[in-house]
């Protein structure tokens, strides 16, 4: 694996891929690596010539300083675990790097991101846009891989694509999850024990609601998820919305097939999402 620090010693060395029509996959990461991001890179290596990674803790996606200030930083055993994966490229910028002047462009992904963690998280989908175009501008991967893990964040990207005319197909990967059901996340290792000990409440909250999404009316099913997540005393609940998978917009009624629950829970200091599909 060759590591690179500059978007030019990077283009240059997947240039001769792109000369002969080699596929180059990418799959864009915040680094702290754990097996969900070893799934995205082993289903790129499946399907490309070249695999690019990238490890970026990307300032302007966070709302809360101190949610940037505390994210894990792992690059030594990242680094080990892409080798071991067979990731071909790793890139490292540094944020002058990536941003060396203020990104001032403003995106519009429609109704996308006036709810969930649009709302939540104010311009933390105009911080991803700014880095997901940027790190596409420089790899210029005919596919890129993103986690279910963020839904929402799926749908954002898939849009800017689609706006941008970017010629790369988009690939959303399974949720990958603990044995205990935890959605994996590099947010996970901040939590206490006893918070970790009922983060994975979430999952089988979830889990549970889709055996009674049939037969329970919307609104009461988000109650009843919302109650039994909050009576954990270490775990509550932002906001749990069931929504149209594709449009992310709340949904009135069960619809075969076609819904979303989407969830974020504090437990502490910590912010933790999941979603299932209905
Ligand atoms: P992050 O480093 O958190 O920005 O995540 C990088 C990519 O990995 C994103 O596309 C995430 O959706 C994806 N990802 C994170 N956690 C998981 C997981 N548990 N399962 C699958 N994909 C994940």
């Amino acid at each position: 694996m060759i590591v690179f620090e500059t978007k030019a010693a990077l283009a240059k060395a997947l240039f001769p891929y792109r000369e002969r029509n080699m596929p180059t996959g990418f799959v864009p990461t915040m680094g702290a690596l754990h097996s969900g991001h070893v799934s995205l890179v082993e289903q790129c290596r499946k399907e490309n010539c070249v695999t690019v990674v990238s490890i970026f803790v990307n300032p302007t996606q966070f709302n809360d300083r101190n949610d940037f200030a505390g994210y894990p930083r792992t690059l030594e055993e990242d680094t080990e675990k892409l080798n071991n994966t067979g990731c071909d490229f790793l890139f490292v910028p540094s944020a002058d790097e990536m941003y060396p002047e203020k990104d001032t462009r403003l995106f519009d992904f429609g109704a996308l991101d006036k709810v969930m963690e649009g709302v939540f998280r104010p311009g933390h989908f105009q911080g991803v846009a700014q880095i997901v175009s940027r790190l596409l501008d420089v790899v210029q991967p005919q596919n890129a891989y993103f986690g279910e893990k963020d839904f929402q964040q799926l749908a954002i990207v898939r849009h800017l694509v689609r706006e941008l005319h970017y010629p790369v197909t988009i690939v959303g990967c399974p949720i990958v999850r603990e044995p205990d059901g935890l959605a994996m996340s590099s947010r996970n290792v901040r939590l206490t024990p006893a918070q970790r000990k009922s983060a994975p409440e979430i999952a089988r909250t979830l889990f549970e609601s889709k055996k009674k999404i049939t037969g329970t009316p919307v609104d009461e099913l988000k109650k009843w998820v919302i109650d039994r997540i909050n009576s954990r005393s270490e775990l509550k609940t932002e906001y749990f919305e069931i929504v149209d998978r594709n449009t992310l917009q709340p949904a009135g009624e069960y619809r075969e097939n076609a819904l979303q629950g989407c969830i974020a829970v504090h437990a502490g200091a910590v912010r933790l999402i999941d979603n299932i599909a209905y």
